[in-house]
C-alpha cells in the first residue's frame, strides 16, 4: 500500500461523488458536512476510499427510500472523525459482535466482507471504529484517524 500525507476532506468528497448515483437509484440523498481548514492524515487514499465506499454502500442498502444518509467530519483529541450515519433498519444488539467476522451477512447477495476489510484498513491506519445502532432507527459508524500536522 502507498502511504502519504493526504487530505481526508478530498478522500471523503471523492467517495461521495462515487456513491451519489447509487444513492439516487435508491431515492436517498447523501448529506455532507465538512470541516474548515486542513484535514491531513498519513494514509493510503485509495484504501480509505474503499472503507467509506463500504460504509456508505451499507447505509444505502439499510435505508428505505427518502431516508437520510449523513457523512460528517469533526475534530477530536484523538484525531479526525468521519461519521457515516443512516436512518435505516439498524443492527440488533446480538449481531454487533458478528460484524467483525468475515462472511457474516444478512443480505441475499451479500459477501459479508465489506466491514471486516474496512476494519483491517482502519487498523492499518492506527484508527478506531465505533458503531452505534438502534433497531428501526438507524446506525452510526464513527471512524477516527490520527491527524497529521
Ligand atoms: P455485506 O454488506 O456484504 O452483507 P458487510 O461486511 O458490509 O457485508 O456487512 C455485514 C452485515 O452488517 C450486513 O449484512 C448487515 O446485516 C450489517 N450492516 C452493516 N452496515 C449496516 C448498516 N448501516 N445498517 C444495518 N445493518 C448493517
Ligand atoms: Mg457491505
Amino acid at each position: 500500500s502507498v502511504f502519504s500525507k493526504i487530505n481526508l476532506k478530498y478522500v471523503i468528497q471523492e467517495t461521495i461523488e462515487i456513491m451519489k448515483p447509487q444513492a439516487t437509484l435508491h431515492d436517498l440523498e447523501i448529506m455532507y458536512e465538512t470541516l474548515d481548514g486542513e484535514c491531513h492524515v498519513f494514509g493510503d487514499a485509495n484504501r480509505l476510499k474503499q472503507v467509506f465506499i463500504n460504509l456508505i454502500k451499507n447505509a444505502i442498502e439499510a435505508t428505505p427510500a427518502k431516508g437520510n444518509i449523513q457523512v460528517g467530519m469533526s475534530r477530536k483529541a484523538s484525531g479526525i472523525m468521519v461519521s457515516v450515519s443512516d436512518s435505516g433498519c439498524g443492527i440488533p444488539k446480538g449481531k454487533l459482535e458478528k460484524l467483525k467476522e468475515p462472511f457474516f451477512t444478512t443480505k441475499e447477495n451479500g459477501t459479508g466482507l465489506g466491514l471486516p476489510v474496512s476494519l483491517n484498513i482502519i487498523a492499518e491506519h492506527h484508527g478506531t471504529v465505533d458503531v452505534k445502532s438502534e433497531l428501526n432507527k438507524g446506525t452510526i459508524f464513527d471512524i477516527c484517524l490520527p491527524a497529521l500536522q
